[in-house]
């Protein structure tokens, strides 16, 4: 058996950063992690097939969101503004989407209004209904599923407000992918001493005060004082994933109340970018095609078009094929554009409903989430903690700093709990 004074289960963004804190304070730390990779939920495509890196996964950093632009100015990592227009297409015109969406402020403050937080459908329904507000309703309920990966039946109204209200702001990406926020990361860890053993799927994990024995699916034995579970909250929702004994209910049942929503994101190389007919600087595509959202790498010139369907919709498709979910994507492209496409170079379907490990996306707020999340985030008998970007409270809900952030404030605490 290996000993460690910290185990930690996943090698994402949020335990590579409890990693780095807890060893810079001289801890023993092992991380376990399922796959043959770290990074998780970023998955930067090698450059193999693709002119460029290619984001699988996350792609954009939502706004200044600083403990990430630290890091990565702290590692010399460039990053860009994703400037450009935004375009939809609306009775068969591409139209500027800077057009206010009617009703949407006075729903903004209806939302601000509120003193107990209710599900999106609710709200709606009662404050919005009508035919006067049919538009109103679609959009936000488009929003929420589209972005927010949100069942708009489970999906609570205050935190969709809170983030919607921050909107507006600039957007980032990583020219050279955000894998490499993990290789500085892993790098500092290792330079640290922390082991990542890759692999390695925990599926069981024995516990009493300041002992832990985890069990993976090769058999192997790895001991601590304490752990930090990282994985996808998906991964606890599972029935028998991860088995803990003596069992921890309170958690599971908590898990159980944070939405988890899907998403099948498309990438499409082709052998001229024939988009910039419409538009010379086109950021964002919006139409009402199967797949609904695309987006370019302006300003980058590059041939690669990103298709995105979040929520219901991409959970509805999860057992499609990747070639059936090309097709459908070519043929919302062919109608967007009213035009025979030119040649694809090279693509690649990201179903992350189907990627084991993960099960789906990102996390979204229901109307249980607050109180769940504080659950969570007290430690069982200060031996099992938990971080990842589902366990974060604040206004970056489902994005890599919501699992820094995560993954840096469950290291605090523990260290509190030891010192
Ligand atoms: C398609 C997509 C697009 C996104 N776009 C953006 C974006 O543009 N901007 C943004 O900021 N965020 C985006 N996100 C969200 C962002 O990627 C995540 O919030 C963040 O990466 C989560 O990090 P994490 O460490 O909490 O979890 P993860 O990255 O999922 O890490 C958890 C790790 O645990 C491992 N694991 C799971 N089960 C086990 C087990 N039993 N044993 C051992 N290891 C296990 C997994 O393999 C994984 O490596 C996107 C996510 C997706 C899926």
């Amino acid at each position: 058996m290996i000993h460690a004074d910290i185990l930690i289960v996943g090698a994402g963004a949020s335990g590579l950063m409890a990693a780095k804190e807890l060893s810079a304070r001289g801890k023993k730390v092992i991380i376990l992690e399922a796959r043959n990779r770290a990074g998780g939920r970023i998955d930067t495509l090698p450059q193999k097939h693709f002119s460029q890196p290619v984001e699988a996964g996350a792609e954009f950093i939502h706004g200044n969101l600083s403990l990430t632009l630290q890091l990565l100015k702290e590692n010399n990592i460039p990053y860009t503004k994703a400037t450009g227009s935004t375009l939809r297409k609306k009775d068969g015109q591409w139209q500027d989407t800077d057009d206010e969406i009617e009703g949407w402020d006075e729903m903004m403050q209806q939302m601000d209004a509120l003193n107990e937080d209710i599900t999106l459908s609710d709200f709606l329904n009662t404050f919005f209904n009508g035919e006067k507000y049919t538009k109103l309703r679609q959009s936000a309920i488009q929003f929420a599923q589209g972005f927010d990966v949100a069942d708009e039946n489970k999906a609570g109204v205050i935190a969709l407000r809170n983030e919607w209200q921050h909107e507006e702001e600039v957007q980032y990406r990583i020219g050279g992918g955000y894998m490499q926020l993990i290789d500085a990361l892993t790098m500092i860890c290792l330079r640290q001493h922390c082991e990542i053993h890759f692999w390695e799927v925990v599926n069981k994990v024995v516990w009493n005060k300041n002992k832990v024995i985890a069990t993976t699916a090769n058999n192997e034995q790895f001991s601590a004082e304490k752990i930090i579970i990282t994985v996808p909250i998906s991964m606890l929702q599972t029935e028998g994933a991860i088995a803990f004994v003596p069992a921890i209910s309170e958690k599971i049942n908590a898990v159980k109340e944070i939405g988890f929503g899907a998403v099948i994101k498309v990438l499409i190389q082709f052998e001229e970018a024939f988009w910039q007919d419409v538009h010379q600087d086109a950021l964002f595509f919006f139409c009402e095609e199967k797949i609904p959202t695309w987006w370019t790498q302006y300003p980058a010139k590059n041939n690669l078009l990103t298709g995105w369907l979040g929520g219901p919709k991409a959970f509805a498709m999860q057992d499609y094929s990747p070639e059936q979910i090309l097709d459908i994507a070519l043929q919302s492209l062919a109608s967007m554009f009213s035009k025979k496409l030119p040649p694809v170079t090279a693509w690649h379907v990201a179903n992350w409903q189907k990627q084991p490990y993960t099960f789906g996306a990102y996390s979204y707020n229901t109307t249980q989430s607050a109180q769940a999340k504080a659950i969570l985030k007290e430690p069982v008998e200060n031996t099992i903690y938990f971080a990842g970007e589902a366990i974060y409270t604040g206004d970056a809900q489902g994005t890599v700093e919501a699992a820094l952030i995560s993954g840096r404030e469950t290291a605090e605490r523990l260290l509190k709990d030891i010192e």
